[in-house]
């Protein structure tokens, strides 16, 4: 190899910020780096929202805290960083908030700089000012402030702190001090002994723009007490000023409808986003972890000669599809065969066609057909049923539909005399996604998850699998369920259960709502 081949053969370090915990407060630039690196170098303040958005392919070094045990020193994280790259590999050095405000970033480019290794900055929103706002503080305000400053509590190794609070004072500015939670009686101490008011509104802010975010406002005087009090610890900022005093008419985070509320979401990633979004919207944070994704099964005989029957059928024929991607993966197979849809429906006999719910129902109205069949309640029973009412003895069905699909459908359609050809056009495999496993179980018992959403029994047997037959309490575990063949497969796990009145994403939301809405 000579000394070209090897700059070709240099990889590129992103040193990004990931914001300070809520997922839309990722740059764009930063969550297309996500998308797109090879591997992600991360540490503890990433959340699990964040996690759940890397591509399960992805490497990912954690360089992390565990519990009690401690971080990767520096200079390994910098070794790491040169190492991956020399590989030539595209690393995304990922640091909660802002990578150069306290993040140790700038040794981190420095490494990279005398390893000739090429980078680039992508900066973060900071926690110094977005946890403030999520708290309802502005960190300047015209009429009591006119400038801020960010400081670290960090102790020196004696246990002091290199604070000039003489000078602080008299900037008379807003103070946010950062990694300060157990300095907290020094610094508040050091500003009082340099003159500040005691009354001096001051706040402490803990895993802010979370879910989980808690603030508590007092004074400099009474701070540390009213925090103790609350139990509040790190990852937190202390706020010192008069601005804090504003929270109480400005806060707004923890009011939105889901303000202050976590869920975890299973459904397969292809189906993710919508639910995921609308929850969002609300002010909900939502973890994603698919438990189970589906494999077309392909080639696909067993339908091309299902389809031909079909054709052939000479009395009234039903084409019956149970999931959204069941229509999505029938039509990528049509598409494969290079089969025509007016061949299909053409033949001789009247043609109709069912679906299990509305969301089937609506991928069907993309492809152009409108089902003639759509029960009321969301079961595969009354699908059967349903199809059966409509239909005379000797017609012919096409169940279009997953491996291994739900026995109630097929027993009300040959007790009506209809033949039922049942064809699967895709499997659901289980998922796992090691990253997540662990905190999410974490998340589970501490009681930070309000609710798990099913949409189906197999994200109910996926996520169950994830997480160990006996890893949680799944009696603690409030299930929100699409249908009751989803609700029985949780409620056999000993899950609460919650039902959608409807099988829809709109219903489930409603569902959520209601349970967990804010009611202000
Ligand atoms: N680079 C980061 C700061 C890293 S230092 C940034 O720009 O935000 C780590 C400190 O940041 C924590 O000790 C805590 O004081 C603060 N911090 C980070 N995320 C936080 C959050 N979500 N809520 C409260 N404080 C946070």
């Amino acid at each position: 190899m000579n000394d070209t081949d090897m700059q070709e053969n240099i990889g590129k370090v992103w040193l990004a910020g990931a914001g300070p915990g809520d997922a839309g407060l990722l740059t764009v630039k930063a969550a297309h780096l996500i998308e797109s690196a090879d591997v992600i170098v991360y540490d503890a303040l990433i959340s699990a929202e964040l996690l759940s958005r890397i591509p399960q392919d992805t490497e990912t070094i954690y360089v992390g805290k565990h519990s009690g045990n401690h971080p990767v020193p520096q200079h390994e994280i910098n070794q790491i960083l040169v190492r991956e790259a020399k590989k030539g590999k595209k690393v995304l050095r990922l640091k909660g908030g802002d990578p150069l405000v306290f993040g140790r970033g700038g040794e981190e480019l420095e490494t990279l700089v005398s390893e000739q290794i090429p980078f680039e900055v992508v900066p973060g929103i900071t926690s110094s000012v977005a946890v403030p706002a999520y708290a309802g503080i502005p960190v300047t305000h015209r009429d009591y402030t006119s400038s801020f400053h960010v400081i670290t509590g960090h102790a020196r190794k004696d246990g002091t702190l290199s604070i000039d609070f003489d000078s602080l004072v008299r900037l008379n500015g807003t103070l946010v001090f950062l990694m300060s939670v157990s300095s907290m009686e020094k610094i508040l101490k050091g500003l009082s002994d340099a003159g500040m008011e005691p009354d001096m509104p001051a706040s402490v802010l803990e895993r802010g723009t979370t879910a989980g975010q808690r603030r508590v406002t007092a004074t400099v005087g009474t701070l540390k007490a009213e925090s103790d009090r609350a139990g509040i610890s790190t990852p937190a900022i202390i706020v010192v000023g008069k601005v804090c005093a504003l929270a109480d008419e400005l806060h707004w985070a923890e009011d939105r409808p889901l303000g202050g509320r976590q869920f975890l979401l299973t459904r397969p990633r292809q189906n993710m986003s919508v639910l995921a979004g609308k929850l969002r919207d609300l002010g909900a944070q939502v973890i994603e972890m698919p438990a189970v994704h589906t494999e077309p099964i392909f080639p696909n005989e067993p339908l091309k000669r299902a389809l031909e029957r079909f054709e052939r059928h000479e009395g009234g024929k039903w084409l019956v599809f149970t999931s959204p991607i069941g229509v999505n993966v029938f039509f990528d197979t049509l598409k494969e065969m290079k089969m025509d849809l007016r061949s299909v429906l053409g033949g001789t006999g009247k043609v109709r066609i069912g679906a299990i719910g509305s969301a089937t129902a609506d991928a069907l109205c993309g492809y152009g057909l409108i089902p003639d069949a759509v029960p009321e309640t969301y079961s595969a029973e009354e699908l059967g049923k349903n199809l059966a009412e409509m239909s005379e003895p000797g017609e012919y069905a096409l169940i279009a539909r997953a491996e291994r699909g739900s026995e109630d459908l097929i027993p009300p359609l040959t007790d009506k005399g209809l033949f039922a050809d049942d064809i699967p056009l895709y499997r659901t495999v289980y998922e796992v996604n090691p990253l997540l496993k662990e905190e999410v179980m974490r998340m589970l018992r501490n009681g930070e998850i309000d609710a798990v959403t099913f949409t189906s029994a197999s994200t109910v047997r996926g996520f169950v699998r994830a997480m160990g037959e006996n890893g949680i309490d799944y009696g603690s575990i409030c299930a929100v369920c699409i249908g009751e063949q989803t609700a029985r497969a949780a409620t056999e796990y000993g899950m609460q259960i919650e039902i959608a009145d409807q099988a829809s994403m709109d219903a489930m939301v409603e569902k959520i709502l209601e349970l967990f809405g804010n009611k202000r």
